[in-house]
């Protein structure tokens, strides 16, 4: 028997009369449930909407260019009475680029596609897929318990995207530039040097060496172990095998042969990607983060897409070398997620870099152009002609690869925006089959893989783990660095939460005198009621070294007096995290008399 049933655009988070820009089917495809049917776009991102229904399409109601708002009909599809019941949770697109909820609990069962009953050319008990941060982590701990380990990873260098094109290279670049910048300063203080010469060509070297130095010491640990890189593509065949298509070169060349690994127990660690919004042309000269850390040339004009942390970081560093930059943000703020008292100390010390921020903004066309890309935006305070840039940098978010995997085929339940969802030991919903880092949700740092893995391997191998950690540090590596953990000021005033503060300026710091940067400051925030350290966070050159003290003290319950009264050693830039605490308790002496409170 059929029935008829009209598949609907679903709560698209209340906007309404949103752009179709893509329609994935036509009459008399048959689709399955979460299968996407169209793309829509609104203001602040793209997002898919899927089947709710498996059925064969018999009449489509949209076309590219409608618009359409909750309720709104796709397409009329016939189904098998048997199938009729909607999809439990596939209904709610997913915008593409904002951030996923950390999963509670790990859903139920899905159905698992047939057993493999081929050929198996290798067993192991532990397979880890994917060798960032997470993946290598998991494995290393994982054959340090014991377990015979393998690991999956297409490239030929281990590290992920942290190693090869994130954390790291992205680091050793930034370090570059704030050494010419602090040079450059030291004028200031009677000492001049010549301008810089940069030699491109050796920057990228160093950057490489960097790269190399680090991703050759884990192929080493990799050995010590006994962990063998399976250098190729996997694709789940079941809830026990996966198949590997070996790869070569730059790790997209398949060299055609396969190999199957039976394994006992398995951790996913894919990783995530740049999310690259449809309406950005192809063009050597637009980027995404992996595109920038190339470093091709110095372009004259630089626009940035997306005012976060990575957009930022890659801006200082080609700024320094001597590019002009433009920024635009859909956002009423650049670096979200950062106290804006933090940011104003950041953006006063970088006006000189930018030409243009343009906040509450976004393009609307981007065109490549023999003399450059040319794009023109909307916004309260944007150009009105045309812009022309040299370099185009997409910094939007990052979408994780879950539905890159067959993740289906092991049963695993992957989200419309390809999350995995897991629960506080790091299980899927496949008890034996793990999953770890940006793959399982915000925030989308090497910390919190490494974190994770340790804690999936030390589960798999039947020790007793669980994810804990009360916060995740967040850190902007710009100059001068921008770091927080816990809870932020602004968050407390939005959620009403009681707390009492306790503020540092570097102004008062010998130090930060010394070094000649006191523009910052360290904020620590306890809660009003038992006093206990609930957030905080430093603007200045090495906040990013420094947050980890006030990330102990939030996991150890310290409260001001604890961290007050911490011998710190004089005089360093760490002693404005014990006067900070000082000033909360109204008892320090580096500061004017504290009214009493
Ligand atoms: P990834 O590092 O993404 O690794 C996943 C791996 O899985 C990849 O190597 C991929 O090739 C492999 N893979 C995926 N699918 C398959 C498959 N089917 N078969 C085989 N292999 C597969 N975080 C910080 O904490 N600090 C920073 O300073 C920082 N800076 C960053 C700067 C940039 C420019 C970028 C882009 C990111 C930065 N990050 C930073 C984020 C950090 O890189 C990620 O959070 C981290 O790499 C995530 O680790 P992961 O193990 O989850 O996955």
């Amino acid at each position: 028997m059929s029935n008829t049933i009209e598949l609907k655009v679903p709560d698209i988070g209340g906007h309404s009369d949103v752009a179709i820009i893509e329609l994935f089917v036509k009459v008399g495809d048959t689709v399955a449930v979460e299968e996407s049917l169209i793309t829509l776009e609104t203001d602040k991102a793209t997002m898919e909407v899927p089947a709710t229904h498996a059925g064969v399409i018999k009449e489509l109601k949209v076309g590219v260019g409608d618009k359409v708002s909750e309720g709104s009909v796709i397409a009329i599809v016939e189904v098998a009475t048997s199938a009729a019941a909607p999809a439990p949770a596939a209904a709610a697109p997913a915008p593409a680029a904002t951030p996923a909820a950390a999963p509670a609990a790990a859903p139920a069962i899905a159905p698992v596609a047939g057993q493999y009953a081929g050929a198996v050319d290798m067993e192991v008990d532990m397979m880890v897929l994917g060798a960032g941060p997470g993946g290598y982590s998991a494995a290393f701990r994982s054959a340090d318990l014991g377990l015979k380990t393998v690991l999956v990873e297409r490239y030929g260098t281990l590290g992920g995207v942290c190693l090869n094109v994130g954390c790291i290279p992205s680091k050793a670049l930034l370090h570059n530039a704030a050494v010419i910048d602090e040079v450059a300063h030291l004028a200031s203080n009677g000492i001049k040097f010549g301008k810089p010469e940069v030699d491109i060509d050796g920057l990228r070297g160093y950057k490489e060496k960097v790269i190399n130095k680090l991703t050759g010491g884990l192929a080493g640990m990799a050995k010590m172990r006994k962990v063998e890189h399976v250098r190729g593509i996997g694709t789940f065949l079941d809830a026990n095998h996966i198949e590997v298509q070996l790869t070569s070169g730059t790790g997209k060349d398949l060299t055609g042969e396969k190999k199957v690994i039976k394994f006992a127990k398995a951790i996913i660690a894919a990783g995530s990607q740049a999310v690259k919004l449809p309406f950005i042309p192809n063009d050597p000269r637009i980027v995404d983060s992996t595109g920038a850390l190339e470093l091709k040339s110095v372009p004259k004009r630089m626009l940035i897409i997306g005012g976060g942390i990575i957009g930022l970081e890659m801006g200082t560093v080609y700024s320094t070398l001597g590019a002009r930059l433009d920024v635009v943000e859909l956002s009423d703020g650049l670096m979200q997620g950062a106290d804006r008292d933090l940011v104003k100390v950041w953006q006063d010390w970088n006006k000189h870099r930018f030409d243009n921020i343009m906040l509450q903004s976004k393009t609307t066309s981007i065109e490549p152009k023999e003399d450059g890309i040319w794009v023109t935006f909307e916004g309260p305070k944007v150009p009105s002609e045309p812009q022309c840039y040299d370099l185009v940098l997409y910094s939007t978010g990052r979408s994780p690869n879950g539905k890159k995997i067959g993740a289906e085929n092991a049963g695993v339940i992957v989200d419309e925006r390809g999350f995995i969802a897991v629960d506080k030991q790091m299980r899927t919903n496949v008890p034996h089959i793990f999953a770890i880092g940006d793959l399982v949700g915000q925030p989308m740092l090497a910390h919190k893989a490494v974190h994770e893995a340790h804690v999936a391997a030390e589960n798999a191998a039947d020790h007793k783990a669980y994810f804990d950690a009360r916060v995740i540090p967040g850190v902007a590596y710009t100059d001068p660095e921008v770091a927080w953990v816990g809870l932020t000021e602004d968050q407390a005033k939005k959620e009403g939460i009681k707390i009492t503060k306790g503020v540092f300026p570097w102004a008062a710091s010998g130090r930060a005198i010394a070094n000649g940067r006191d523009e910052g400051f360290t904020k620590l925030i306890f809660d009003a009621e038992n006093g206990q350290i609930l957030g905080g966070a430093i603007v200045g050159p090495h906040a990013g070294d420094m947050i980890g003290e006030i990330c102990l003290g939030i996991e150890m319950g310290a409260d001001a007096v604890d961290i007050g009264k911490t011998i710190h050693p004089h005089p360093t830039m760490g002693e404005s995290i014990g006067m900070a605490a000082e000033v909360a308790k109204g008892v320090c002496t580096d500061l004017p008399p504290q009214r009493k409170k």
